[in-house]
């Protein structure tokens, strides 16, 4: 993270800079710019060598208003209280912009899960689950894979959510493994809608993503996937990064192969024959598309006018501050915000929740088609209101769309005393 930006006022800065274009009541908007309750938990585990560790661990429910809480959790050193509480928003405003009925919501363990051991592991995100139980629920709060976790910690939450419930409630939590209630498609959805993304983007534009360079930020599951189908499309990967570093091949990465090397290595570094090149130089490089799929706060306002991409598409929840976004405005640069380009995981969680709820497996074909629809049908009215109410980026008009949604429902709802 370069900037200093605190999220969570990002978010707030966001909800305004959308609202003055709408006539909603100063009440409501002021509702939707805080979360509804926040729960800090210390989570005490025991290491390997029989020692006690406690750990600060966080989950926020921000809005409830167009259904059950949703969202991930994350394990990384950074997560904080504010930064938690961001991110629940953001997935208020992505489940709204893609239409899916749900709010919003996301937890995090402040650990570096590398300094642990599995089973250290599944017995502190056993504690979590344990803490999480009783505000946790398949029509409550869904949680789901973040940053640093994935189909092993859902499954272990389920387990656990399941037998103190002495139920079964796949429904609870979603990026499961398929073998534990999990969906085709759900590991790869959240680099299939950023791919999606950039290529209705450059068509919206008169343009094609066909031959486009592109250098991804981030070569976890959202990056690392988003490249490989990028390339399905016709994109020329140039560069690609990670935590430990940068690597840059002006003909082109194969993004599928330099995933299997960071999976061998632990890194992207060393890759093929490419060059090392800094983090600011990934962000700045002279590339047609820039695919954040890191952290936040990945590109500040000293950043962004050196950025020379035409094309921004956020990969990663919240890789631009507010002052960011308004150089990258001024000067052009198209951004395709996160509660729409990064929505795929999000709405594929939803129909693994659906398939659980039914108790039925859909094919792969039939998820990949449903997130298709649903991803071009969301920029489709993400550009028409960019257009009608003239909004100065996609940004503004994505938070249009989904604040109106979510006051809709607020005041259909009526309010309780
Ligand atoms: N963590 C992902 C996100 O930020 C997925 C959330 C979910 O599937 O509930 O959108």
């Amino acid at each position: 993270m370069s900037g200093e930006a605190n999220p969570f006022e990002s978010l707030q800065e966001q909800v305004d800079d959308a609202a003055a274009y709408l006539d909603a009541d100063a009440g409501v908007i002021e509702r939707l710019k805080n979360p509804e309750r926040v729960l800090e938990t210390n989570l005490t585990f025991e290491r390997d060598d029989g020692s006690l560790e406690t750990v600060r661990a966080y989950r926020s429910q921000f809005n409830g208003d167009r259904g059950p809480y949703k969202g991930g959790i994350r394990y990384h050193p950074g997560v904080t209280r504010d930064e938690v509480k961001a991110l629940s928003g953001w997935m208020v405003y992505k489940c709204a912009v893609v239409d899916v009925p749900y709010g919003g919501g996301k937890g995090g363990i402040v650990i570096d899960p590398t300094d642990y051991s599995e089973s250290e592991l599944e017995r502190l995100t056993r504690s979590f689950a344990k803490e999480l139980r009783p505000m946790i629920g398949e029509d409550i709060d869904i949680p789901a894979p973040d940053v640093n976790t994935g189909q092993r910690e859902m499954n272990w939450i389920k387990d656990t959510y399941e037998t103190l419930e002495n139920t079964t409630a796949p429904g609870v939590i979603t990026g499961k493994a398929l073998d534990s209630g999990g969906s085709e498609g759900r590991v790869e959805a959240t680099g299939r809608s950023t791919a999606l993304a950039a290529r209705e983007t450059f068509d919206w534009l008169d343009d094609s993503i066909e031959g486009k360079t592109v250098a991804v930020q981030g070569y976890g599951n959202a990056g690392s996937v988003a490249a490989a189908l990028i390339e399905d499309l016709g994109g020329r990967v140039v560069a690609v990064s990670d935590s430990s570093g940068g690597v840059h091949d002006p003909d082109g990465i194969d993004a599928r192969d330099a995933k299997a090397h960071k999976q061998t290595t632990g890194t992207v570094s060393g890759y093929g024959s490419t060059e090392p090149l800094t983090n600011e130089e990934l962000l700045t490089l002279d590339v047609d598309l820039l695919v954040p799929a890191a952290l936040e706060n990945a590109i500040d306002a000293d950043l962004a006018p050196d950025v020379r991409a035409d094309v921004i598409v956020e990969a990663a929840n919240g890789p631009l501050t507010p002052d960011a976004d308004a150089v990258l405005t001024d000067r052009g640069v198209r951004v395709v915000p996160d509660i729409f380009a990064n929505a795929g995981g999000v709405t594929v969680s939803y129909f693994e929740w659906v398939q659980n709820r039914q108790r039925f497996h859909w094919t792969e074909t039939r998820v990949n088609e449903e997130l298709e629809r649903v991803i071009t049908e969301a920029f489709d009215g993400i550009v028409d209101a960019h257009e009608s109410y003239d909004t100065p980026n996609l940004r503004t008009a994505a938070y249009v769309v989904a604040i109106e949604r979510v006051v809709d429902a607020y005041e259909q709802a009526g309010n309780w005393p």
